[in-house]
């Protein structure tokens, strides 16, 4: 039996502070309502914008 609880989002050292990407205190990506990032141009999705982890969320959001 595997328990998995706890997930955090997998962003360090990635650079995207440096590159301007706003994070919040969890470390997850802000979006806005249109996944846009705080950089034009760039959008997150999934798990790493700190919404509800699940598989068809994610896929939702694409
Ligand atoms: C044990 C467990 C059980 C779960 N069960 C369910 C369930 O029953 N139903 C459900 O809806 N959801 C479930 N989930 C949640 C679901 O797996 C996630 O919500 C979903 O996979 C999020 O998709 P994602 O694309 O955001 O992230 P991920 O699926 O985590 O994809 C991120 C990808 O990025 C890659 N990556 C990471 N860092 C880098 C890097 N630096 N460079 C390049 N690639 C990188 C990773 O290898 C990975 O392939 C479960 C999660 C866990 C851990």
């Amino acid at each position: 039996m595997l328990i998995s609880i706890g997930r955090t989002m997998n962003v360090m050292g990635l650079g995207l502070e440096e590159a301007g990407v706003a994070l919040g205190q969890r470390g997850e990506v802000i979006v806005d309502e249109y996944l846009k990032t705080s950089v034009p141009g760039v959008y997150a999705i999934g798990d790493i914008t700190g919404k509800v982890q699940l598989a068809h969320v994610a896929s939702a959001q694409v």
